[in-house]
């Protein structure tokens, strides 16, 4: 396919001004280009050509069943765009006063913020939470900067470490270092859970916490919660809950009551915006009462009837320009406010539901990862399959041949061959069903036919690609 910019032609355009009725007055010389911008010319039916093909290229939650694992790729009801869409909410500048209106008033959107935050605490049992991350990493990357402000305020200066299980996510060990600490990795138990022994032998009195991921990376509940926060708070040390995966537990259980003191919450997954891969996110960070005073500022807080800003003395500052992405926040607060308490329940019942209706279907045919009870996820290995030469990715690959985009594969780390499927909530029994039915197909495939993985995917614009340089270096041309 071609480039934009390989389809323009000289003069083309897509608008046409109308001829100037006022005196022609040109922008002074030094706010001008010296040569002008290299942009495509085209005529609109060929921009709009151009676009609708690319989307149509694109996989996306809107046109098939999408069982990525970790990322939650789950559809979001509409009613929440519809309601970040309208110009009181999308057109609200963060530079109007608190009494100047703009089809309604900022003091509304303060209160959204105010209320929203109050949820998403309760929601985990937290003491109160902060909307300013960007992203789920963002959010840790907070989190850790406040158990840092907590110590320094304490003193306690030779608290440098935090333990991180080797089935927390990814971008825990990277946010507990960039926020200044350095990272113990601990192993999993057979049962793929946080092994209480090795965390004890990593426990002393420099450890500043513990990040755990909970359902944690093998989809599992992680046990001993309670055993590790009674020890961790005894040597002062503060435990950090990667929330991520808040869909698998809401109404279940709080990670407040469970012990944790600080933890970030993923919009962009549990709350009705899509999941986008590197596009806008919204990772809130929630705080119990000992990390209350270093909330990121400023806060919204309710004043003479009304709503003003207000900055923790003891805050870590800001993490973001304004409160972040702000229309995210609108998303969460109409998805809560569509669902109510009753609804949120439901959502993780069928979350965990869904994940073990596919395990159950699955699971004589690819070998499970674990033996514990799945929550929102359920984890296989194809190490037998790949005995016989057909890996995790041919079956990744084979399935984009029937219409699925692949499950996640070879992550986490610790599982070889390993490919992780998350249904999430949104999803029937059909669709369900015809994704087990496609799978069971292709694990007999394996069997009988093993050389034929290698020529999938056949029906994609392009088949294998070299995956590093296609990341690391993308051309679209040649699709
Ligand atoms: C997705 C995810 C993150 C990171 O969130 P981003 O918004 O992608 O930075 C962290 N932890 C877990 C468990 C996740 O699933």
């Amino acid at each position: 396919m071609q480039l934009i910019f390989e389809k323009s032609q000289p003069g083309r355009r897509a608008i046409r001004w109308d001829t100037l009725d006022v005196p022609e007055k040109k922008l002074p010389a030094d706010l001008c280009r010296a040569e002008a911008a290299a942009l495509p010319e085209m005529a609109e039916i060929d921009v709009v050509r151009h676009f609708t093909h690319l989307s149509q290229r694109n996989v996306g939650i809107d046109d098939t069943f999408y069982p990525l694992g970790s990322c939650t790729m789950k559809y979001n009801p509409k009613v929440a765009e519809t309601v970040a869409a309208l110009p009181g909410m999308a057109r609200l500048h963060p530079h109007l006063s608190t009494s100047t209106a703009y089809n309604g008033n900022v003091q509304g959107a303060y209160e959204l913020i105010y209320e929203l935050e109050r949820e998403l605490a309760e929601i985990a049992g937290m003491q109160a939470a902060s909307i300013q991350p960007i992203a789920g990493a963002h959010g840790e990357l907070t989190g850790t900067l406040l158990m840092a402000a907590y110590h320094r305020d304490r003193g306690n200066t030779h608290k440098d470490t935090i333990i991180v299980p080797d089935s927390a996510h990814g971008t825990n060990p990277a946010s507990a270092n960039i926020a200044g600490f350095k990272v113990v990795e601990i192993a999993s138990n057979a049962q793929g859970l946080t092994d209480l022994d090795g965390f004890k032998a990593a426990l002393n009195e420099n450890t500043a916490g513990i990040m755990m991921t909970c359902p944690n990376t093998h989809g599992l509940f992680e046990k001993d919660i309670a055993e590790i926060a009674k020890l961790c708070h005894e040597v002062d040390a503060l435990l950090y809950y990667d929330g991520a995966n808040l869909n698998a537990i809401m109404g279940e259980c709080r990670p407040g009551d469970l012990g944790f003191d600080v933890m970030h919450y993923n919009l962009h997954k549990t709350f009705a915006t899509p999941h986008g891969m590197g596009g806008p996110g919204c990772g809130p960070v929630g705080v119990g009462k000992r990390l209350l005073p270093y909330l990121p500022g400023p806060r919204v807080v309710k004043k003479d009837g009304g709503f003003a800003l207000e900055t923790p003395e003891k805050s870590i500052g800001r993490m973001a320009a304004f409160f972040g992405n702000y229309l995210i926040a609108v998303r969460a607060y109409a998805y809560l406010r569509h669902y109510g308490g009753e609804g949120l329940h439901d959502v993780s019942r069928k979350a965990v539901l869904n994940a073990n209706y596919i395990f159950a279907r699955l699971k004589d045919a690819f070998e499970p990862a674990f033996d514990g009870r799945f929550m929102h996820e359920c984890v296989f290995t194809a190490s037998k399959q790949a005995e016989g030469g057909v890996r995790a990715m041919d079956f990744a690959k084979a399935l984009l041949d029937e219409g699925y985009h692949a499950p996640t594969v070879y992550f986490p780390l610790t599982v070889p061959e390993c490919l992780m499927i998350e249904p999430t909530e949104t999803e029937s029994k059909e669709t369900l069903d015809a994704f087990c039915d496609t799978m069971l197909k292709l694990a007999e495939r394996a069997k009988t036919d093993p050389e034929s993985f290698k020529e999938a995917p056949k029906t994609t614009s392009v088949s294998r690609l070299d995956e590093v340089k296609a990341a690391k270096d993308l051309n679209c041309a040649c699709l």
